[in-house]
């Protein structure tokens, strides 16, 4: 049996990001939620080509799929996708935008609160499950959201800094108070040092998705 995809290591340890984000939250969200997707996308694409597949690719390639199997290899491939670019996304430490970055956050927003704004609202909007995303096209700067596994990198969109929505990620801590999660999050734990290099990789990423 191939087992090709693995539940990628949290860059901190499960309690670093308390009391924005629980122990508890993350035990779930990354223990039984992250691992599920990883586990049912092996299911999934056991002995068919996608098993050979880079993940990304796998998530471009079946993003606009009509077909119901192929669909599920999407919801779980970019679930895995996601939630790996999501827990890069915070850090317990005080980052900052480094000097490319901020010129680009006050190029498209103004400024920094601006932004934040901005991204916590798209978080607040998305109706039902989603993801809420800071993206960069040719290098501006743009919010973004996604229903469900969406994720702009399948529009071969460079990501910089995402937030998941899903009720699973917030729920333990704040219940139904999405935006209070939001708010939390956006003021503490942002990474903008995975930001600054992402947005350093533009050019590497649009070409990655354009093969
Ligand atoms: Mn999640």
């Amino acid at each position: 049996m191939s087992q090709p995809f693995t539940l990628a290591p949290l860059p901190w340890e499960e309690d670093a990001l308390a009391p924005v984000i629980s122990a508890r939250t993350i035990s779930f969200h990354y223990g039984k939620h992250h691992q599920a997707y990883v586990d049912t996308l092996n299911k999934l694409v056991e002995g068919s080509n996608y098993a050979e597949m880079k993940l990304e690719d796998i998530v471009r390639a079946t993003a606009k799929a009509t077909d119901k199997k192929e669909q599920t290899i999407f919801n779980n491939a970019g679930q895995v996708w996601n939630h790996d670019f999501y827990w890069r996304s915070l850090t317990p430490a005080r980052t900052e935008p480094d000097g490319k970055l901020n010129s680009a956050i006050a190029a498209a927003f103004g400024s920094r609160d601006e932004l934040i704004k901005q991204l916590a609202e798209a978080g607040k909007t998305q109706f039902g499950s989603g993801w809420a995303w800071l993206v960069s096209r040719n290098g501006k700067l743009e919010i973004a959201k996604t229903a469900n596994a969406g994720t702009p990198m399948a529009e071969g969109i460079n990501c910089l800094l995402t937030v998941d929505v899903w009720e699973h990620a917030y729920y333990l801590d704040y219940q139904n108070a999405r935006p209070k999660y939001l708010e939390a999050v956006l003021d503490r734990l942002l990474n903008w040092e995975f930001a600054s290099e992402n947005l350093a990789r533009e050019g590497e990423a649009v070409r990655a998705a354009a093969e």
